[in-house]
């Protein structure tokens, strides 16, 4: 991807978590994981739709319908307004969608409507769709309405937005849906034997190294569009949007990308996040940017390709390493710590928090040498 600067799928988290944060590290002082673009608290969004009478219910029985595969903790769908709200980003921030042949028949009226609608949502910047509080309200109870239900009235979709999705829904129903859900469905397909063989055991060993029980159900929307990144996450609701189309997201490296994603939704990244706040606030030393994703990066890979190796799969290279991650992002030398010191602990043979105090001391000793280099 053109755009991959540092990496894909970056995360949400709550105001709530920030200051959760804040106690814990008294020298943060307005990020979180040295992430700077955290964004507003993400209320809880309803589990539900309001009973409003059958044809509600009736909505969420077709909601419900989208779910093509339940893999604890992860439920995968593919839905209707999920996709269209995805589409819509996409056409409003001009990315590349995959081509339809139906589009060359479509008439001046039609290719206008989606034209306003687009402008529509291209009022607000991509990153508040992916991760703005409001915005992550409006998604979390897009997903709860049926297919064939009407937005009108519904709770936490702003009007205009509504509009817009209501505006071209027929439009998308006739020219779009059909070929991005038959996308969604084969990618699902093809990833589900790769999750049944493997996917217990990455993600028992996640949950043993964060030290956290999965906060399940993690909601998967597969999506033509996946933001700019190929996939993202909020951790309230546990959700995540992946895209069924990119290359870099099939075969094994959608299964790794799975728990990458999934990995997303333990509040602080669990005892890994904790070790890492400690070792850094121990020295006194500030964390290098996104370094925690650099972590994550490593362990989600290195444990999908362990799995993979003693199940025989021994060719699996992992995401990062494939699409060249630790180099664009300049984590080159946080992947190498790691592969020395961390490696040992995924093992249980070294301490978590004593070998993150130690690649902490050797960031700080690097980062020193630097200073020095650069004031002689
Ligand atoms: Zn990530």
């Amino acid at each position: 991807m053109a755009d991959l600067l540092s990496f894909r799928h970056p995360i949400a988290f709550s105001t709530a978590v920030v200051t959760l944060s804040l106690a814990l590290l008294p020298t943060a002082s307005t990020c979180l994981w040295g992430q700077t673009e955290t964004v507003a608290a993400q209320p809880e969004p309803p589990t539900a739709l309001p009973p409003q009478g059958p044809a509600e219910e009736s909505a969420t029985e077709e909601a419900e319908a989208e779910l093509v595969l339940q893999f604890p903790p992860f439920e995968l769908y593919s839905s209707f307004w999920i996709n269209l709200h995805q589409t819509l980003i996409a056409k409003a921030m001009d990315r590349e969608l995959p081509k339809l042949d139906c589009e060359s028949a479509m008439d001046e009226s039609s290719r206008a409507a989606w034209r306003s609608a687009a402008e529509i949502y291209g009022q607000k910047k991509e990153r508040d769709y992916l991760f703005g509080t409001a915005e992550t309200a409006a998604k979390a109870r897009l997903a709860l309405v049926g297919p064939r239900a009407r937005l009108a009235g519904v709770d936490d979709i702003p009007p205009d937005q509504t509009s817009a999705l209501a505006s071209v829904a027929e439009l998308y129903r006739r020219c779009g849906w059909p070929e991005h859900d038959q996308a969604n469905r084969r990618w699902i397909a093809e990833l589900e034997p790769h999750v049944k063989r493997h996917g217990d055991e990455i993600a028992r060993r996640i949950s043993r190294l964060v030290d956290r029980p999965w906060r399940a159900p993690v909601r998967v929307d597969s999506a033509v569009y996946g933001g700019s990144r190929g996939a993202y996450t909020t951790a309230f609701p546990p959700h995540v949007v992946i895209s069924s189309v990119d290359p870099d997201y099939s075969g094994l490296a959608a299964l790794e990308m799975l728990f990458h994603e999934g990995s997303h939704t333990f509040i602080e990244l669990g005892a890994v996040g904790d070790a890492i706040i400690a070792a850094f606030d121990a020295r006194g030393v500030q964390q290098p940017r996104r370094f925690w994703h650099a972590v994550l990066f490593w362990n989600s890979g290195t444990i999908t390709r362990r799995v993979l190796v003693e199940n025989g799969i021994e060719d699996y290279v992992p995401y990062a390493r494939a699409q060249q991650v630790y180099r664009k992002a300049g984590w080159a030398p946080f992947r190498d710590l790691l592969d020395l010191h961390w490696a040992p602990v995924l093992d249980g043979q070294a301490d978590l928090t004593k070998t993150m105090i130690k690649i902490a001391d050797l960031i700080a000793l690097e980062r020193q040498d630097a200073e020095k280099k650069n004031s002689e």
